[in-house]
């Protein structure tokens, strides 16, 4: 498959890695044209605040919404901000394809970065991953839509409806496929 990952800003090159690890190709996106090859997509870590100046200044926006409304889309932790329905103070809006609302920078200043496992439940099985948070935000409401598919202590920390899967982690820093194999395999 061709996955897509926007290439914006941030650790792209990182799922770039997992991609192919998993025997699949990724395919760096910068401008709309190039989203006609992908079967999927991942929005990447990063900075939610530069991405989406970014998606602005290539003119990006409209051609995200229409693949997200139609095709599978990840988004890790900046990624996560990017298609939420709110996350507070932004340059522009978020692309709101899935309904969560999003605190940013949620853990605080001295524990705005670490790593702890968290636990994924995934075809009625629990699985124990670990997370590695970066300024991380917080999910604050999920709709009814949006199911919850791991959590750290008792934030849920992954959530999918249909086609999007958002996470405020970065599966991408580890050296674990599984959450990208179910990313492919699973969602859409
Ligand atoms: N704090 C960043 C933001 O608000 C997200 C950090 C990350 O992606 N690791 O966009």
């Amino acid at each position: 498959m061709n996955i897509g990952i926007l290439a914006l800003q941030g650790d792209f090159e990182m799922h770039a890695r997992m991609i192919k690890k998993l025997g699949h190709t990724p395919v760096f996106v910068r401008y709309a044209h190039e989203l006609n090859s992908c079967d999927k997509l991942i929005i990447p870590g990063g900075e939610s605040t530069t991405m989406l100046k970014l998606i602005e200044k290539n003119s990006l926006r409209s051609d995200l919404l229409d693949f997200g409304r139609s095709r599978a889309v990840m988004g890790t932790c900046a990624g996560l901000i990017v298609l939420s329905r709110e996350a507070g103070d932004l340059p522009h809006p978020s692309l709101n394809l899935i309904d969560l609302e999003v605190t940013r920078n949620a853990y605080g200043r001295q524990i705005d970065s670490f790593v702890d496992t968290i636990v994924f439940e995934a075809d009625g099985q629990q699985m124990e991953v670990e997370g590695v948070f970066i300024r991380a935000p917080k999910i604050s409401k999920l709709g009814p839509d949006v199911q919850p598919l791991a959590y750290h202590e008792r934030e849920v920390v992954m959530a999918a409806n249909d086609h999007i899967l958002a996470a405020t982690f970065h599966p991408e820093l580890t050296d674990d496929v599984r959450i990208h194999e179910y990313f492919i395999n699973k969602i859409g």
